[in-house]
């Protein structure tokens, strides 16, 4: 699961992704992120892992993590070729959510490339420039499933009745997340066509320093615009966050307490978008290692047990479950299994948020 970082130029991008990599994860845990320069990763924080290790003391505690791509090249007339063009396409279309950073911050010091602050305004320059790629896709998805539906291929009978809603809508001017469908076939139909506004979006409002709530009328705004969307808004400041990035625990805690802050944006951020995925975690507890991992929600206890190994999935016997809420009332994993409170799972279960689990399989 990843998302991708899109903006127009000097919103605040490149400060965010830095702050958001150096926030640092033990890279050792997770072999993605020694790729590429613009991929990284944000851990989740999450509060079930301290709850756990209250009663499970171990050696080490492994968070989930969110993958992040930085996308550059998005500027006005993009789809046309302006910029770097059209290279950004492949890149978001490989993501599974947006996060939007929209300049909110004044500071006359950095040039706005449309030369005043206007957060509205930059969303749809953005909004357009994606709209009118899925518009140039449409069509040649259109043309290519016309041609295959003559041969009376169903599947692409479906596909042009889905591409058709897509094309009117679109040329409303309207991003085709506003598309829902409940029937299945099309359902699949439409998620195969991969449009860039599909996806989900979350905006990052990147907000002044004097302005760390969010409060503003920049990013009023643009939560008045999100909230109409149905999607969210987190104010970051990118400039405090990658400054807070490389302080250690004992002075980040610090400036924290004097901003009157709890903990850093970036892990509200990264809690919103986990979100946004419509991700969940489940957690693996011994001596070694506690664990969060991330599936999504819906998931099954053997496809649970395949993101940890691939061979789990397949060998999957059964699991041992119980809820980090079942740890904090009875203390240990004897006391829940003396309870009677240790559930024994198998193949059709549905894993549910907060789950400790203990896979059985065959290798
Ligand atoms: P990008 O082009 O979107 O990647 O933007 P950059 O991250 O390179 O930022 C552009 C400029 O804005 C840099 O000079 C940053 O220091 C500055 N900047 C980024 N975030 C903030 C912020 O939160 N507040 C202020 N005042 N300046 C910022």
């Amino acid at each position: 699961m990843e998302a991708g970082i899109v903006g127009l130029p000097n919103v605040g991008k490149s400060t965010l992704f830095n702050a958001l990599t150096a926030a640092g994860i033990a890279s050792e845990n997770y072999p993605f992120c020694t790729i590429e320069p613009n991929v990284g990763a944000v851990a989740v924080p999450d509060a079930r892992l301290a709850r756990i290790e209250k009663h499970i003391p171990t050696q080490k505690i492994v968070p989930a993590v969110l993958k992040l791509v930085d996308i550059a090249g998005i500027v006005r007339g993009a789809s046309e070729g302006e910029g770097l063009g059209n290279q950004f396409l492949s890149h978001i279309r490989a993501v599974d959510a947006i996060l939007h950073v929209v300049r909110c911050f004044e500071e006359s010091d950095v040039i706005h490339v449309e030369g005043s602050v206007d957060p509205i305004r930059d969303v749809e320059t953005i909004d357009t420039e994606l709209m009118l790629a899925d518009l140039q896709s449409v069509e040649s998805m259109t043309e290519r499933a016309t041609r295959t539906a003559r041969t009376g291929d169903k599947d692409a009978k479906l596909r042009l009745e889905v591409l058709a809603e897509c094309q009117k809508l679109l040329a409303e001017g309207k991003p085709a997340r506003g598309l829902v469908y409940e029937e299945a076939n099309l359902a699949k139909a439409f998620k195969e066509l991969q449009l860039l506004t599909a996806k989900q979006v979350l905006y990052v409002a990147n907000v002044d320093e004097e302005d760390l709530l969010g409060t503003g009328k920049h990013v009023m705004a643009l939560r008045e615009r999100a909230t109409a969307e149905g999607g969210a808004v987190v104010p970051v400041c990118a400039r405090l966050e990658a400054e807070l990035s490389e302080l250690d625990s004992a002075e980040r805690a610090e400036m924290l307490e004097s901003l009157g802050l709890s903990e850093p944006a970036l892990a509200s951020l990264a809690r919103a978008a986990y979100q946004l995925l419509g991700l969940q975690s489940f957690f693996t507890a011994g001596e070694k290692e506690i664990r969060a991992w991330t599936i999504p929600a819906g998931a099954t206890a053997p496809q649970a047990a395949g993101v940890i190994h691939t061979d789990f999935e397949r060998g999957f016997i059964r699991c041992e479950t119980y809820s980090v809420d079942d740890l904090d009332q009875y203390g240990s994993e004897k006391a829940i299994r003396d309870a009677g409170k240790m559930r024994i799972e198998g193949k059709g279960y549905i894993m549910r948020d907060s789950d400790v689990c203990h896979f059985l399989f065959n290798v």
